[in-house]
């Protein structure tokens, strides 16, 4: 019998704070509570039929059946790079500035074993993506928390950190539109990253996930549009929630050169790239026309604006969200993010996911995802109000 012991980075995974939530919805359920989840950012809307269609036929050609390049398909990369010109009017060269990934998750897990070590520090902003604290640990570096307040647009204070912080950072995760608190960010706000990161040379990393779930007609930036982006970083894009694809895992990263060359480096040794019968279909997918996606983020919208308008009139103070699929919502007077959480799946059977989870500074919030249809989202609203 092996004596099995985790190492140092297993253990300082930071404790799984939906762990009590997860553990009170399974006493929910056991009781035989209706209950309407508005935890999970995964889309309830399946893949379009034509994106299966093309996946069916390309699973079925022998040539796929092999390893698939590193890098990706150049195909694949050249449909992105097209992507990008067409979407946000960014030129890329498909060989040397797109990179294929298993899902962005992977590639933002994987990129600070690229640039950073003990001592180097990574900035990162918070509440957000608990993958990119993780990643930075099980790198060996250091990560700095970011705070994103309301007060601040949701946009972090590079003046608040540290100069001793400063001096070590490599490497900065920001994420726009943003998960949790569905804030955008401007082209201005673009410009001071690229400007910040020249001057205290860090690489910066945009998630850019959520850059077509956008409601009202307001098309989120891509972080590549500010002069001098590429210069500076890299952006992760994802095909998971653009096109309802997360079980796919298919995403990428486009940007600098050198930071491609550097995350591909460290894929090449850990991995064998994507299935390419999934990059062809996700070819098919960067090809769709905007009538399928505008039908999607007209769904969205109904669905935001039933949520928005019924978390208001049940006197909740909610985020109106201008792009991602996520309610941020400040807790009633008297509840921290967990008890509320707790109170509402409790006494409601709705269940959202506690502000804290994302980070510190989320605390005092609760997060709802729009991944349920307008009907239970007006039930939801209707349980809430009669349990506060
Ligand atoms: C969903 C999400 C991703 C994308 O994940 P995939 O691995 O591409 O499915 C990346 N960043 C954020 C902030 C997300 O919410």
């Amino acid at each position: 019998m092996v004596k099995v012991e985790m190492s140092s980075r297993v253990r300082h995974l930071p404790p799984y704070l939906f762990a009590e939530i997860d553990r009170l919805k399974q006493e929910e359920l056991k009781k035989g509570v209706d209950i309407i989840d508005l935890s999970i950012g995964d889309p309830d809307i399946p893949t379009s039929s034509h994106i299966v269609e093309s996946l069916r036929k390309a699973a079925g050609n022998s040539r796929n059946h092999r390893y698939p390049s590193y890098e990706g398909l150049l195909s694949f990369r050249q449909a992105v790079a097209d992507w990008y010109r067409k979407r946000f009017g960014v030129g890329l060269d498909a060989g040397s500035e797109v990179l294929s990934l298993i899902g962005s998750k992977e590639g933002i897990g994987h990129i600070p074993l690229a640039f950073v070590e003990g001592g180097d520090v990574v900035l990162y902003s918070s509440p957000g993506y608990p993958v990119y604290p993780v990643g930075t640990m099980f790198a060996g570096a250091e990560g700095h928390p970011m705070p994103l307040f309301e007060k601040n647009g949701f946009l972090p204070d590079f003046s608040a950190i540290p100069a001793d912080i400063l001096k070590r950072a490599k490497l900065m995760f920001i994420n726009y539109p943003n998960n949790p608190t569905s804030a955008s960010a401007g082209k201005d706000f673009f410009s001071q990253v690229v400007e910040f990161a020249n001057r205290h040379n860090i690489i910066v990393c945009h998630d850019a996930a959520y850059s077509e779930i956008y409601y009202d007609g307001k098309r989120p930036a891509s972080f590549l549009e500010a002069p001098g982006a590429k210069e500076v970083g890299i952006e992760f894009h994802s095909l998971s929630k653009t096109y309802n694809m997360t079980g796919w895992r298919l995403g990428f990263a486009v940007g600098h050169r050198d930071v491609i060359a550097g995350l591909g480096k460290v894929k090449s040794n850990l991995d064998s790239g994507v299935f390419q019968a999934v990059q062809e279909a996700g070819i098919t997918a960067l090809e769709t026309g905007d009538d399928v996606l505008s039908g999607i983020r007209d769904t969205y919208q109904q669905r935001r604006d039933a949520l928005y308008e019924g978390l208001k009139g049940i006197g909740l103070h909610a985020i109106k969200p201008e792009a991602t699929f996520y309610l941020w919502t400040k807790c009633p007077e008297g509840f921290d993010s967990r008890g509320f959480a707790r109170h509402i799946l409790e006494k409601s059977g709705v269940l959202a996911t506690p502000g804290v989870g994302f980070g510190a500074p989320g605390e005092g919030y609760i997060r709802f995802a729009l991944t349920v249809d307008v009907k239970r989202i007006k039930e939801a609203v209707e349980r809430i109000r009669k349990a506060i």
